[in-house]
């Protein structure tokens, strides 16, 4: 739907008055998730880039009021006194390969004389040389049949409008900002991470997200157990009541092996967002607590289980992450490349040397993917899952040492990352705050509710 707007280039902020927002909260059991969503409004001054309707008691449905906000937008637009179409008949057409002004207005019936008229629009004409396929082209006609108005749209919040005027045609910039919606989900682990958190109705894309923000704290390839619990508050935008898109993780708690991880989003005043403990600790650390992707291990349980392939090797000193030949191996951390090579026990493989105190080493790998000498950083692929040397079937086999001494990777203390620095501390609390709060509360609604469920 395309909306009227004022004579001058303008960015219509939708609302940026009031604090508050809405929580969908899904009630889901934890055996099983439903979409029984209720909606709970909540005040959070640093995600308030809301209207406040939405916050006056409980609604069911957050579209109807995205709805009004539209309708707002589209009633200032009108009042501002610009020229519209009005009630006539827009006539879109999306842009294919090979589209120029001139294949379009041909295909929409217009004239060559219409192309060079708007080509030569006062304001943003220069936006018409610049059409992708996939965007849209919308005209419509005055009473006497000629061209009025041209909207050409390069997604759902970016349009450009020309208006007929006295003097030929005068264009504009208009801007739609969506609005944020904070969203809560929770579930527990009975499968798998990725098989419960989306039954719980988070995006694949969210689950990742999530699991990346806890992945130096939590090993997702193998220390998932049944029974594990998440929760994660996020943002989903909305625009003329459709969902258009997600934001992102406000704040999230993720319960391993009966100890929670809580982290929240901190935006800093240069712009850049991270991750953060609640007492202002990072969550990225120096080491990732697993070297792949645990999307890629085949199975989270049947990991608990020892591995067959090193059962007969006395000083079995690594962790083995059974995974399919070509997964990528991750550098744990910053650190330089010290060997790369073969050899008939281990294989392909790769060590790495950390700061002064600290080797990973990667073994069995199909490939590898990094020299000796060269620098590599944390998450960078080193090389790829494979079975050569003394293995069985492919797997990566990771040691970390601390010292020269073999340490369990997965129960390692690592070197704690420094906290937020003194004199943000006041900011990071300010904005933190309600966001953990109402993470809190919102799980434990949840849980009371689990608990009181006959
Ligand atoms: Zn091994």
């Amino acid at each position: 739907m395309f909306v009227s707007s004022p004579r001058r280039t303008h960015f219509v902020a939708v609302g940026a008055t009031a604090i508050s927002t809405v929580i969908l909260l899904s009630l889901l059991p934890s055996d099983k998730v439903e979409a029984n969503r209720q909606i709970h409004s909540i005040e959070l001054p640093d995600i308030a880039q809301h209207t406040n309707e939405i916050a006056n008691g409980h609604r069911t449905d957050s579209a109807l009021s995205d709805e009004n906000k539209i309708s707002e937008i589209t009633n200032s637009a009108a009042n501002s006194g610009a020229e519209t179409a009005g009630d006539q008949q827009w006539q879109p057409t999306t842009l294919v390969k090979g589209d120029n002004l001139t294949s379009i207005f041909r295909r929409l019936g217009l004239t060559d004389k219409d192309v060079y008229a708007v080509a030569n629009a006062k304001h943003e004409a220069s936006q018409l040389r610049r059409l992708k396929p996939g965007e849209t082209i919308a005209v419509a006609l005055n009473n006497e049949g000629s061209l009025a108005e041209v909207k050409y749209s390069r997604s759902r919040l970016e349009h450009y409008m020309y208006r007929r005027g006295n003097n030929g045609f005068n264009g504009e910039k208009v801007l739609y900002e969506p609005e944020t919606v904070a969203t809560f989900q929770q579930g527990r682990i009975q499968s798998s991470l990725f098989l419960d958190a989306s039954r719980a109705g988070l995006s694949e894309a969210k689950i990742m997200e999530m699991a990346n923000i806890f992945a130096w704290d939590v090993d997702f390839a193998l220390d998932i157990r049944n029974g594990d619990q998440f929760s994660v508050l996020y943002e989903e935008k909305y625009l003329e009541g459709e969902k258009i898109g997600y934001g992102d993780i406000l704040a999230a708690s993720f319960t391993n092996q009966g100890k929670t991880y809580e982290a929240v989003r901190f935006k800093a005043t240069d712009g850049s967002v991270s991750y953060y403990s609640p007492d202002g600790k990072p969550m990225r650390k120096a080491f990732l607590r697993a070297p792949l992707d645990f999307t890629r291990i085949s199975s989270n349980f049947n990991m608990r289980r020892k591995h067959p392939i090193h059962k007969r090797i006395k000083a079995h000193r690594g962790v083995d992450y059974a995974a399919p030949r070509g997964t990528p191996v991750y550098a744990a951390g910053n650190g330089k490349v010290i060997a790369a090579g073969y050899s008939r026990p281990n294989g392909n493989y790769v060590f790495i040397k950390h700061g002064e105190k600290f080797i990973t080493r990667y073994l069995h790998l199909t490939k590898r993917k990094v020299r000796r000498g060269q620098t590599v950083k944390q998450r960078q692929t080193i090389g790829t899952v494979g079975s050569t040397g003394y293995a069985t079937g492919p797997h990566l086999h990771y040691e970390f040492l601390v010292n020269g001494v073999h340490r369990n990777p997965r129960t390692v203390k690592l070197p704690q990352a420094t906290s937020i620095a003194a004199n943000k501390k006041a900011e990071f609390i300010k904005q933190t705050g309600p966001v953990l709060a109402r993470l809190k509360q919102l799980g434990s609604t949840q849980l009371a509710l689990l608990s009181s469920k006959p």
